[in-house]
């Protein structure tokens, strides 16, 4: 039987790539968006011309009613959500002094409050199914502290609390809740850093490259998958080996 997955920021980048991977493995999927429509349209059309089923829904993670809308519209076309992806992400480098308040509460708003805005509108409806999946994207960042990133990575920090707590919590109630920790993902987020310093990271990486949408993309369908169904409160990271 098809499932129903939300995959936030899913219109361009590791989003794209694992609602694409979803959408081959049998889900249902909502491509959400905050700015790119052609690129979301375009993810859609993709897959529906494979003859996946696809919509695209533009909210941003941080405003609850947006998120609660896109949710209720999803269950309306598709069902409830068996699986939601928490992948909606903004980042950027600024010594910790020049972080302005606007700065640190848009990247807490979408980082943060984004993922409880959605786990909050998805979870009535796994509660009362007793089943379902979620799967928050982190960052190493998360794990390891990051000069210049400081607002960034306690904002990944932080989801990596929301995972481990959340998930002892609805553990009885048989629903999963994991994360991935991507390393350096070659997508438009890490383009600001310029080619000569992308390249410099590729060498420092154990296995000699930058990830790609795909890594990352897998990592998220196995914790989905029923191959991890005794996996919960858990972070994996994908990073080419990184952080060592
Ligand atoms: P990306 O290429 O910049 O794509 C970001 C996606 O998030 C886009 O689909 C964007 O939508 C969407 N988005 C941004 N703000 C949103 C909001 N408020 N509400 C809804 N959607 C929003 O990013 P990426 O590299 O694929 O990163 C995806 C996730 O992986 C992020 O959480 C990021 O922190 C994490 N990550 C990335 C890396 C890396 O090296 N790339 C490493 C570790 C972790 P629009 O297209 O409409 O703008």
């Amino acid at each position: 039987m098809k499932k129903t997955a939300i995959i936030t920021g899913s219109s361009r980048g590791i989003g794209r790539a694992a609602a694409v991977k979803l959408a081959h493995k049998g889900y249902r999927v909502c491509i959400n968006y905050i700015e790119r429509h052609d690129k979301a349209k375009e993810v859609v059309r993709e897959l529906n011309d494979e003859g996946y089923e696809a919509i695209a829904f533009q909210a941003d993670v941080g405003d609850r009613d947006q998120v609660y809308a896109m949710v209720e519209k999803t269950k309306d076309v598709f069902g409830p959500p068996d699986l939601l992806v928490n992948n909606a992400g903004v980042a950027g480098q600024s010594l910790f002094q020049d972080v302005t308040d606007e700065m640190w509460n848009r990247y807490f708003n979408t980082n943060l409050n984004g993922a409880r805005n959605t786990i909050m509108a998805v979870l009535p409806d796994m509660l009362e199914r007793k089943k379902g999946t979620i799967v928050n994207v982190s960052s190493i960042w998360g794990m390891h502290g990051a000069s210049c990133e400081v607002t960034y990575s306690c904002t990944k920090h932080a989801l990596i609390g929301l995972t481990r707590s959340l998930a002892m919590e609805l553990a009885p109630s048989n629903i999963r809740v994991n994360c991935v920790a991507p390393g350096v993902i070659d997508t438009d987020m890490v383009q600001v850093l310029g080619k000569d310093v992308l390249d410099e990271l590729a060498l420092q990486t154990p296995l000699g490259r930058l990830g790609t949408p795909e890594d990352i993309a897998n990592a998220i369908c196995f914790l989905a998958s029923e191959e991890s169904s005794f996996i919960t409160g858990q972070v994996l990271v994908s990073d080419g080996g990184f952080i060592g």
